[in-house]
């Protein structure tokens, strides 16, 4: 199996082959994409011939939203802590602010932790917020931004989550950053603009993609128990990874994972999976079961091929 990864990684620059995806015409090209097979470019440890687009390692995420109480979290912590998982995954979990230390002293080094939002800037007279010095303090490595429940619900703007992406990144916090269009904007035929768009804002306003994640999460699957279909979620992965190799560089749009999110579940896990596009999963209700968040992370072994 070395040899093959060997000879395989050399073979591929670790950039992705020429873009199959044409915005401007609108055209999906998931045909072209679903006839190939590409292969990780990663200096990671070697998974064997693998079908991901991207070289980065798989992600899973929960997001454990407004959920739990010290009792349930414990519980939680403690079936996640007996979890079996692939080595070959970042796994992270968010649990609300108040449990974030209580989970952070608990839970196995193997499992990261997020915050579901931050302040836009250094912490001070802002009541109710959480600062991103405070998050760091803690030992918090991530932080969710741009989710659809803050952009819709508390009305946070593009521009208002491009820089709380800067400013988290600045202070060494990573970000993962959600993007994804309301069941109207996809009706309408723009989805990928609403994504474009909202990928734009980020762009704009962050120096570097290296410590960030993007979630594609389309608000129509968010705690709907409607999840994308593969196809669907794949063509909108290759398309934003399109826009950012023609709008960032092609190194990024390799080297970016971009998961997703949306009613991910254990039964419907694998066959997301397998879209080479598709690096992860962003979870929400399934994240907040052990047992079933685990086989969401070993989902990862769907993207191993037979060589
Ligand atoms: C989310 O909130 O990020 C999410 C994907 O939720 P769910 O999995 O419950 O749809």
């Amino acid at each position: 199996m070395a040899a093959v990864c060997t000879s395989v990684t050399s073979q591929f620059s670790g950039l992705r082959p020429p873009s199959k995806f044409d915005a401007s015409t609108n055209r999906s090209f998931l045909q072209l994409a679903n006839s190939q097979l590409r292969f990780s470019a990663s200096s990671k440890p070697c998974r064997g011939v693998v079908a991901m687009a991207g070289n980065g390692k798989f992600f899973v995420g929960g997001n454990w939203k407004c959920n739990g109480s010290k009792e349930s979290i414990t519980r939680l912590v403690s079936d996640l802590n007996s979890a079996t998982l692939e080595t070959d995954v970042d796994v992270v979990v968010a649990p609300p602010f108040v449990y974030l230390d209580l989970v952070k002293s608990s839970l196995t080094y193997r499992i990261e932790i997020s915050s579901q939002n931050s302040w836009i800037g250094k912490g001070g007279a802002f009541t109710g917020e959480i600062s991103v010095e405070q998050l760091t303090d803690i030992g918090c490595k991530w932080v969710i931004l741009g989710h659809s429940e803050r952009r819709h619900i508390i009305g946070e703007n593009d521009e208002f989550i491009g820089k709380k992406a800067a400013y988290a990144l600045s202070q060494g916090l990573r970000v993962i950053a959600c993007i994804g269009e309301l069941l109207e904007e996809r009706e309408a035929g723009n989805t990928f603009d609403v994504c474009f768009k909202q990928l734009k804002a980020y762009s704009d306003a962050i120096p570097s993609w290296d410590a960030v994640v993007i979630a594609y999460e389309p608000v129509w699957a968010i705690g709907t128990g409607k999840v994308a279909t593969p196809e669907q979620a794949q063509e909108v992965h290759v398309a934003c990874r399109d826009w950012l190799k023609k709008n960032v560089s092609a190194e990024v749009a390799s080297k970016t994972r971009i998961i997703y999110g949306g009613s991910v579940n254990g039964s419907n896990c694998a066959e997301l999976a397998k879209k080479e596009d598709i690096d992860g999963f962003l979870v929400g209700g399934a994240s907040l079961k052990g047992p079933e968040f685990a086989t969401i992370v070993n989902s990862v072994r769907f993207k191993k091929v037979a060589a």
